[in-house]
């Protein structure tokens, strides 16, 4: 299995154009955008530079078509499927190069969780602003009651409810997060790394936090009753 990977968005950035923005060259390769395909492989560029517009009110009359962005597209040898990029941006499909969220995401966090990867690709600082909010819904998950993100991890730290793995985690956020960095520190203007970053600390917290501790009950739930109940008597013991 080839684990390269190489964004679409990546691809057409250094991709030559032309001087009207459309794409020159035969292939390149680079990861599928589609996220069921996801495959590193060879993608055949096109480019539409004569579109026509047919009239909203009838079928066959074409009005005047307009200026507009350069439409370039990649066709995936892997999937078959086309993306599409306008004025240089991959605008299908949606999906971006965030990964998907975790199984065990809960249901309230999904929303701006997926509205954060729709919009990473034209702003990396609005998707970890939205990923803030995630981890803001997030945080009452695992028995938070604060307010801010900064006081719920001092609480969750303080209660003994979170890994220091998942502390530091929360903190790296809290802190790349914080608007008032003072110039030359880390700004997440067009910094798509740290915003892919922060998706994957979101998935890391929900798999430590809530997927693992559920597996482990689960487990502990399938062993045979005369054990647990060993266990229950072994525990209901005085100590000696
Ligand atoms: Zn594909």
């Amino acid at each position: 299995m080839n684990t390269q990977y190489v964004s679409a968005q990546s691809a057409i950035d250094e991709q030559k154009k032309s001087t009207d923005g459309h794409v020159i060259g035969l292939t390149s390769k680079f990861t599928c955008p589609f996220n069921d395909c996801r495959t590193y492989a060879v993608h055949r560029w096109g480019a539409s530079n004569s579109p026509s517009a047919r009239d909203g009110a009838g079928l066959l009359s074409h009005r005047n078509f307009g200026s507009m962005p350069p439409v370039n597209f990649s066709l995936c040898e892997a999937c078959g499927r086309e993306a599409i990029y306008i004025g240089g941006q991959i605008v299908l499909p949606a999906e971006t190069d965030a990964p998907p969220p975790a199984v065990d995401l809960p249901t309230d966090c999904i929303p701006d969780y997926e509205e954060a990867r729709a919009v990473l690709p034209r702003s990396p600082r609005g998707s970890a602003a939205l990923l803030r909010l995630v981890i803001q819904k997030l945080l009452p998950h695992l028995g938070a009651t604060k307010k801010t993100i900064d006081a719920s991890i001092g609480e969750l730290v303080a209660a003994g409810k979170i890994k220091t793995q998942i502390q530091q985690a929360l903190d790296t956020v809290r802190v790349v997060g914080n608007e008032s960095v003072h110039p030359g520190e880390m700004d997440l203007r067009d910094d798509r790394e740290t915003a892919l970053a922060i998706f994957r600390i979101v998935n890391l917290i929900v798999e430590t936090e809530i997927t693992e501790p559920k597996r482990l009950e689960a487990l502990y739930a399938s062993l045979p009753q005369s054990k647990l109940d060993g266990i229950a008597k072994r525990d209901a013991q005085p100590e000696a």
